[in-house]
């Protein structure tokens, strides 16, 4: 099995890196992804305990891109420079989130929830800060009484307390992907919210000739006969496709890594380190 979206404790994933390719080896992931939300800082660790553990872990990212109608993550699979030039853009989307949760904690403040700025860091395990540390925030001052009630009562998106972030464009995006070394995936793309396979097929279309390279067809919630779908979508496109269950550990929903569909090896086989080597790609 293999799986090419995770999340650990570098952004909002509650597991350690090194706790999150233990968990993985445990359940039969041989190949495993690390895509944080806008940092690379886990890959170490995780690369580190891959090495222990016997999986491969491949260098990946998530970001958000800008998008009308519903939310565009492009994943960043097979990364090969962890260099300045990508910390450089990564910082500016970090710097975008610092604005967005004073912005969020101010709207809180506003409906009678005062909370620091420090507190809410201190849900980050030294990370990237996002609504899902906000969430837990809520739920421990008993405003919120589980994790999806405090995103169904203010954090959602449109919700009281959410402040919409800032998205750079996907061209964006897939740039900083490609210049990173690493292949741009459109990940789980049911939150794009398009309303008809044509839209998708469109969209997807008008994305490759930006430099997409893949969509993340089989995806946690997606039945297999729909997953199936967005594989057929993506191949007659001459797009890669991927398999990534978004596991972030327990933040009080279902989430077990793997997506326990047909994640077999050949998934991952375009961003193992010995591909991305022979990927003569021009950019
Ligand atoms: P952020 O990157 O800070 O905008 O947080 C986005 C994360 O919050 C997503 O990856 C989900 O894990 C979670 N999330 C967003 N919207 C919802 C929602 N309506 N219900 C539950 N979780 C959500
Ligand atoms: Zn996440
Ligand atoms: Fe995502």
């Amino acid at each position: 099995m293999v799986d090419l979206q995770t999340h650990s404790t570098a952004s909002d994933g509650l597991l350690t890196p090194t706790e999150l390719v233990e968990y993985a080896a445990s359940v039969g992931v041989t190949a495993l992804a690390l895509t944080d939300h806008d940092t690379v800082a886990g890959i170490p660790e995780a690369r580190e305990a891959g090495s222990r553990y016997d999986v491969t872990v491949i260098a990946g990212i998530e970001l958000e891109a800008d998008f009308d109608i519903g939310a565009l993550h492009i994943l960043g699979l097979g990364l090969t420079r962890l260099d300045a030039r990508l910390e450089s853009g990564l910082t500016v989307l970090r710097e975008e989130r610092t604005r967005r949760n004073l912005a969020m904690l101010a709207r809180l403040a506003e409906l009678g929830v005062e909370a620091g700025y420090d507190e809410l860091v201190s849900y980050g395990h030294g990370g990237v800060v996002g609504r899902p540390h906000l969430a837990q925030l809520l739920v421990d001052r008993g405003v919120a009484e589980h994790y999806q009630d405090a995103f169904d009562r203010f954090l959602a998106d449109g919700g009281p307390a959410h402040e919409p972030r800032f998205a750079p464009s996907i061209a964006h995006c897939i740039n900083l992907i490609h210049d990173a070394g690493g292949l741009a995936v459109v990940a789980h793309p049911r939150t794009l919210r398009l309303s008809s396979w044509r839209k998708l097929t469109d969209a997807f279309s008008r994305w490759k000739a930006l430099g997409l390279d893949g969509v993340e067809a089989y995806f946690a919630g997606a039945s297999r006969d729909v997953a199936h779908h967005y594989a057929q979508i993506a191949r007659r496109l001459g797009l890669l496709v991927t398999a990534g269950s978004d596991y972030h550990g327990r933040w009080g929903r279902p989430g077990i890594t793997g997506v326990g569909m047909e994640i077999d090896d050949a998934f991952a086989a375009p961003f193992l380190p010995e591909a991305v080597q022979r990927q003569e790609i021009p950019r």
